[in-house]
Order: C-alpha cells, then sequence, then structure tokens
C-alpha cells in the first residue's frame, strides 16, 4: 500500500506516522523547504480544548453544534438523526458539522493524544494568552514547533520519503479511483492520497473570491499560513469533491500589523475600548470572557475603514496583573498625555475621539472592577455598550494599539466523513481520496476555539489508518 501525503503539518505528519507505522509505504509531499516546513502548526502554540488528556472539554460538542452551519434545512437535519447509512445524498453531502464526523473527533480526540504522547511529545496544562477564560485548555510542551519536530523524526524513523521543495497540483484518476499525485517534480502513483495542505490562507486570489473584496486586509497570522494556497481543495473540488465549511470565513484573531513576529496578539482590548479611523466606537469590547469573544470582536474590526481600528487605554491597564501576556505584539504603544495629543498621533479626529470617550466615561457606572473575571462592570444607556470592565478613560498616560484582523486559517474545505474519506456532491467516498486538517473543512460562524491542531491530528491518524485497513 503506497499512500502520497501532501503536507506536513500536524495533520500530514499524523497521517504519515500512522500510515508507516501500520506498514504502508509513505511519501510526503511538502511545498517548503526543510527546516521551513510545517505550515501554521510550526508557529501555533496549539492550544488543544480538552479537559484532561482522555477527554474533550465540557463544552466542546455544544459549541460546535451551536455553529453548525447556516439555517440548515430542518427536513435533512432530521435525516441526521438515523444511523449514517440511512442517510439520502443530500444529508451525506450536506454542508453542515456532521454529527457522526463530530462524534469521531470526540471519540478519538483522547487516544490521539495517547498516541502522539508515544512519539515523545509531551502534554501539560500551560499558561495561555487569554487573561479571562470559559474553557479548558491543553497544551503540548514546545508547542506546534516540538510537534513538528517530534513527528519529522518518528516520520524518519519509521521510514517515510519526504519530498521537501515539492508542491502537488493535480490528482490523477483512472475510472473514478484516485491513483496518483501530479507534483512540481513529476507524477508520483499510488493507492491512496491524503490531501493535508492546510487551507487558502494564502492565496489572496482564493480570499477575494469566496471571502470577499475586503480580504486584502487581511494577513496570516503567521509565516506559516503564507504556504496554504488552496490547491488541496481545488483539485479534489476539480473531481467532484463536495465542499464544506464556511468558505466566506476564517478564524479571526486581532494582531497589531506594525509587528512581524509570529502572532503579534492584542488580547488587551477588553480592558478599553476600540475606535474606527473616524474615532468612532462600533462594538461591545468586552461582552464576556476574551477567549469566547476576542473572535467576534475582531469581525467587527474587520468590518470598518480599511479594517483597523485602535484600541485606546488609559493608566488604568497597569491595574491588570500580568496584561503583558495578553499583547504579543513587540511594538511600542503610541503614547500621549491627552487624548487630543494621541488623536493627532494616530490620525484620528480630535474632537470626535474626545467625545467619543467623553459619553463612554460618563456612561461608566460604579461597581468594582476585577479583571481577572467578567465582573459585570457595564456602560448604562450607552450604544454600543460595553458589558465588563467599563471604567472611564481618564488618566494618562493616554496609550493607543492598531489592531486588524489576522487570518488563522480558512474555513472552507472538502467535506470528509470520519474516516476522512473525501465525499463527492452525492455523498460517496472518492476512493483513494482523504483529506485531513484545515483541508477538511467544518467550521462555520463562530470557531470552535482550540480544536484546529486536534482535528489535524484526530483526522490525519483516522485517514491513515483507514486507508491501511487498519481498524481505529
Ligand atoms: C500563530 C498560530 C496560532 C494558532 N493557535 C492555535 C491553537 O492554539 N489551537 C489550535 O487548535 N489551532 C491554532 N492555530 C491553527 C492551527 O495551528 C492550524 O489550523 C493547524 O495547525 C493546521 O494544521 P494542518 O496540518 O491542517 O496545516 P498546516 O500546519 O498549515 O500544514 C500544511 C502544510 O501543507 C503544505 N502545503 C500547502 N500546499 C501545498 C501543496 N500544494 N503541495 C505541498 N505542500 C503544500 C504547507 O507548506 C504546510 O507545511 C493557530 C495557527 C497559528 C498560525
Amino acid at each position: 500500500m503506497h499512500i502520497v501525503v501532501v503536507g506536513s503539518g500536524i495533520a500530514g505528519l499524523s497521517a504519515a506516522v500512522s500510515a508507516a507505522q501500520a506498514g504502508g509505504r509513505v511519501t510526503l509531499v511538502e511545498r517548503a523547504s526543510e527546516g521551513e516546513h510545517g505550515g501554521n502548526t510550526r508557529y501555533t502554540e496549539a492550544y488543544l480544548r480538552m479537559k484532561s488528556m482522555d477527554e474533550v472539554a465540557d463544552d466542546f460538542v455544544d459549541h460546535f453544534m451551536a455553529n453548525a452551519g447556516g439555517y440548515t434545512d430542518p427536513s435533512i437535519v432530521q435525516e441526521m438523526v438515523r444511523a449514517h447509512d440511512d442517510w439520502s445524498p443530500l444529508a451525506r453531502s450536506q454542508s453542515t458539522v456532521d454529527p457522526d464526523v463530530l462524534s469521531a473527533f470526540v471519540e478519538h480526540a483522547g487516544p490521539t493524544l495517547r498516541w502522539l504522547e508515544k512519539t515523545g511529545l509531551k502534554f501539560d496544562f500551560l499558561p495561555t494568552a487569554f487573561i479571562t477564560t470559559t474553557t479548558t485548555r491543553l497544551l503540548p510542551v514546545g508547542g506546534g514547533w516540538a510537534m513538528v519536530e517530534t513527528l519529522t523524526g518518528a516520520a524518519r524513523e519509521a521510514g517515510v520519503d519526504f519530498r521537501f521543495e515539492t508542491t502537488a497540483r493535480n490528482l490523477v484518476i483512472d475510472a473514478g479511483r484516485v491513483v496518483g499525485l501530479d507534483t512540481s517534480r513529476g507524477s508520483i502513483a499510488c493507492d491512496a492520497v491524503i490531501l493535508a495542505c492546510g487551507g487558502f490562507e494564502g492565496n489572496p486570489e482564493m480570499l477575494a473570491q469566496y471571502v470577499g473584496a475586503d480580504a486584502i486586509n487581511l494577513r496570516p497570522v503567521a509565516r506559516g499560513g503564507h504556504y496554504n494556497k488552496g490547491e488541496g481543495i481545488r483539485m479534489a473540488l476539480a473531481i467532484g469533491a463536495a465542499p464544506n465549511g464556511d468558505f466566506g470565513s476564517y478564524h479571526a484573531e486581532p494582531i497589531d500589523p506594525r509587528s512581524g513576529v509570529a502572532e503579534p496578539a492584542i488580547f488587551t482590548f477588553p480592558y478599553g475600548v476600540l475606535v474606527n479611523k473616524a474615532g468612532q466606537r462600533f462594538t461591545d469590547e468586552a461582552p464576556g470572557t476574551v477567549d469566547a469573544h476576542y473572535e467576534n470582536v475582531t469581525r467587527r474590526i474587520y468590518e470598518q475603514r480599511d479594517g483597523l481600528a485602535w484600541m485606546i487605554v488609559d493608566a488604568g491597564l497597569d491595574d491588570v496583573p500580568n496584561w503583558q501576556k495578553g499583547s504579543r505584539t513587540d511594538q511600542p504603544p503610541v503614547e500621549a498625555e491627552t487624548l487630543f495629543e494621541l488623536a493627532g498621533k494616530i490620525g484620528v479626529p480630535a474632537d470626535v475621539l474626545e467625545e467619543t470617550i467623553g459619553t463612554f466615561n460618563a456612561a461608566c457606572g460604579a461597581g468594582q472592577f476585577d479583571p481577572l473575571r467578567a465582573d459585570g462592570l457595564s456602560t448604562k444607556g450607552l450604544m454600543p455598550s460595553k458589558s465588563n470592565w467599563a471604567r472611564p478613560i481618564e488618566r494618562g498616560p493616554f496609550r493607543a494599539w492598531p489592531v486588524i484582523s489576522a487570518n488563522v486559517f480558512t474555513f472552507g474545505g472538502l467535506k470528509a466523513d470520519r474516516h476522512a474519506r473525501v465525499l463527492n456532491q452525492d455523498g460517496l467516498p472518492i476512493a483513494g481520496l482523504y483529506a485531513a486538517g484545515e483541508t477538511m473543512g467544518i467550521y462555520y460562524r463562530t470557531y470552535t476555539g482550540s480544536t484546529s491542531v486536534l482535528r489535524g491530528a484526530v483526522f490525519g491518524r483516522q485517514a491513515a489508518l483507514h486507508a491501511c485497513g487498519v481498524a481505529a
């Protein structure tokens, strides 16, 4: 059994190591050079939405189901309570969070982490960048970099043939079955292809096509995302694969556009206000804990002119213990002793900014400020309101950071089943074709945070085991 894996992030490496351990002959095709490989995975800290090594977080399924698609047709949803084999082609190919896939995700999360542990990785409940949290997160020690390096070593040991600086271009089909892969360095014949080559966050043309013209204001959150140009998704759609995941959307994270470090996130905005280039507030900066709400606030920033907002705080930010852990930019804030002066420095109309902050300050109520939990200290009679940590911004020095939306990864991908087999538009598996990680779309609306690395590991491994005929 010869398996070609495309991509060397968590999905591709989990697939390659699993397939090689199961006795398959594995060729791994990777666009980047060695040492630069690993895509997004190389740069992530890889938070995992788990409550222990063996169990997913308590809100895992509920969050996915609350963000399962658009307004899915209830007559089709009803079919999905039946056994999967009884679903109609419409249900099997529906663009939605497939409950059968979700149950496989939950079932295999723990065992997959235990398997990763055996490759040499360690996991712990380490500190995160979130000052306030709603859910539980486990981390691999050393983050995604350790995952890429450890699994690359394990793959080499298991005999995986790495082909770096080789770009996958097209699938080779014979009698409806995938029998090979065309690459920038020639064609490779095989029994199965596992597409684990990311989304299309590194492809401006696909971003404009699917996410929209404003995508010009987005950029990958770290260098690795630039390698993901969507070929895996395109080549499968071209042979009739069904789409899944929200093609018009992506995982949004607030970053400082001036910074070139990986993931220069700004998670401190709940302690100040956000104003657009016109100097006006446009959203509730603090609907709840930052881990649960940063994505939706960032989407509002993306909607502003040029996709940019300024986070404005006063000296009160220093009342937040260790606020620096939520501010990962290497760029200093713009500082001034007065709001008037600050407005001049950031190019926002001073009269509007002063009025915005004055109106905001007047709407702040009395109450106990508690930076480490959603304290309910809210504005009164203000639109948009601020629901927590609302204190007047009045003590200099005033500080401002620019914030844009980063594109962590795109949501649009391929419809796959619980074994990561790619399904066609009639909901039937395309023989010899699998998809894992970002290439397999499962997210809609608000991202179920800290599940993308886990998705890659779980479905990369499932794809390999199925391709090699091993029961999971
Ligand atoms: C800074 C940062 C922080 C993040 N934080 C988290 C987090 O805490 N928790 C979480 O769950 N997720 C997080 N994410 C998202 C998560 O890291 C990724 O979605 C996940 O790692 C993707 O894994 P993957 O294997 O699908 O793709 P990738 O890791 O991106 O790997 C894809 C690989 O395919 C290669 N490739 C692409 N196209 C081709 C082609 N045509 N031919 C050959 N090779 C190709 C790329 O070079 C790359 O090596 C974060 C991402 C980043 C960047």
